[in-house]
């Protein structure tokens, strides 16, 4: 399907280029000595891609460790209540080990570090779900991991923070700045810079230095390659609209990257959180301008010193002052449109699928729910495909306390 000039058949063939570039978008922006580090993974995930031992073991992991594939659920009664016979669907990858999306690239960065001779993973972690992903990969893989994690962050999400120590990482608080995601983002990259001879740094999303956004967006692709042949299995036709939430952007590039080739409508939805003053969302795509931070060129949320601003969301999954750099990419081709849903919105969406489906999801993942909802008011009538990234175990209690049981 050509799209704005870009050939989506051969898109994959061309995106990024060989420097880590999707448009002007992306590349490596990094001291010497970590583009060194950077050249050195890109080689050897160059080299395991294509091997066929190492994509097998991938295979067997993620089924018999991960339980995938994952089911689509068909969301029968919350689409009869929207009244205009527009179908509902997600794809469960709550149901993914350790309740979200994330294990799918902990497993394959993991699976790297052993194949480089690491000794150890390093990592931030914001919700505390990458965290978790990678402290039960390094678990598996019998790797040491060290993960860095903001102190506001680690109140909200004490049970993730106990679940890592259990598994035996090493939670490392960072207390300076807003003391969230972007601080240990940069705390987790400096503890790298010192230890890259026998750490690997495993980031959480498609965000970082090439070749970090390629890597853990191949690793996410199977979302959207199941998620395509279940739905045409299922209902025989495909969707006609696709919507996943944005944060990174690692579980939106999954579930998209089955369908950029196709004829449908793709949304990614970004936190609108209080409104749209800076400083009260995370809408990096909708409200920023081109810039370059931790290590890439991409669209971000710049304070009046053009640092990246303090960002907001109800999701601490989501409150991330910028976006991979291939979203930036699709944004400005027009290919995926970004959109917004605030607090509100969301924490409505949480409490219908909960009581309407039986199913708790993620507040990250009730972004999505939520645009979906309002997606289908407008259309009308067709079938709409949702990436449900995570469960909402962790948000519980947090939810309870700050908006009650509605
Ligand atoms: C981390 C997380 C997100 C946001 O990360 P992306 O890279 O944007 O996918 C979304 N949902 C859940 C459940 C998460 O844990």
């Amino acid at each position: 399907m050509i799209y704005n000039n870009i050939d989506f058949d051969t898109y994959f063939k061309h995106y990024p280029d060989g420097e880590g570039y999707y448009g002007k978008y992306g590349g490596a922006y990094v001291s010497p000595e970590l583009k060194k580090a950077m050249a050195d993974i890109n080689e050897a995930y160059f080299t395991i891609c294509k091997s066929s031992k190492f994509i097998s073991e991938l295979r067997r992991i993620r089924k018999d460790f991960q339980g995938r594939p994952t089911p689509i659920s068909h969301l029968e009664r919350l689409s009869e209540s929207l009244g205009n016979g527009v179908q509902l669907y997600v794809k469960r990858e709550d149901l993914n080990h350790t309740g979200a999306h994330k294990l799918n690239h902990c497993m394959g960065e993991a699976l790297l570090a052993k194949f480089m001779g690491k000794k150890k993973v390093i990592a931030e972690t914001g919700a505390g779900q990458h965290g978790v992903a990678l402290a039960t990969a390094a678990a598996y893989f019998g790797l040491e991991c060290d993960i860095y994690m903001g102190a506001v962050d680690i109140k909200k999400q004490a049970p993730n923070v106990a679940r890592m120590k259990i598994l035996g990482a090493n939670v490392v608080e960072v207390t300076h700045g807003l003391a969230t995601l972007k601080e240990a983002v940069d705390a987790a990259f400096d503890a790298y810079i010192k230890e890259y001879k026998d750490a690997i740094y495993c980031i959480g999303s498609v965000l970082g230095p090439h070749p970090f956004p390629m890597m853990v967006r191949d690793f996410q692709s199977v979302i959207g390659v199941e998620a395509r042949e279940q739905f045409l299995q299922m209902t025989g036709e495909l969707p006609d609209a696709v919507v996943a939430c944005v944060g990174g952007g690692s579980n939106a590039m999954g579930i998209f990257s089955g369908f950029l080739n196709d004829p449908v409508d793709i949304y990614g939805v970004e936190p609108l959180g209080r409104g749209e003053k800076l400083g009260d969302h995370a809408a990096s795509l909708k409200y920023g301008t081109e810039g370059v931070m931790h290590g890439f060129n991409s669209i971000m949320l710049k304070d009046e010193n053009g640092e990246p601003a303090p960002v907001y969301s109800v999701a601490s999954g989501l409150d991330y002052p910028s976006s991979g750099p291939e979203h930036a990419f699709l944004h400005d081709l027009g290919r995926v449109k970004y959109d917004v849903v605030d607090d509100e919105e969301t924490i409505d969406a949480f409490f219908k699928l909960s009581r309407m489906e039986g199913i708790i999801p993620a507040i990250e993942s009730s972004h999505a729910v939520a645009y979906a909802m309002k997606l289908a008011k407008q259309m009308g009538k067709g079938s709409i495909l949702i990436n449900l990234s995570g469960r909402g175990d962790k948000d519980m209690d947090y939810v309870i306390e700050n908006f009650g049981i509605r």
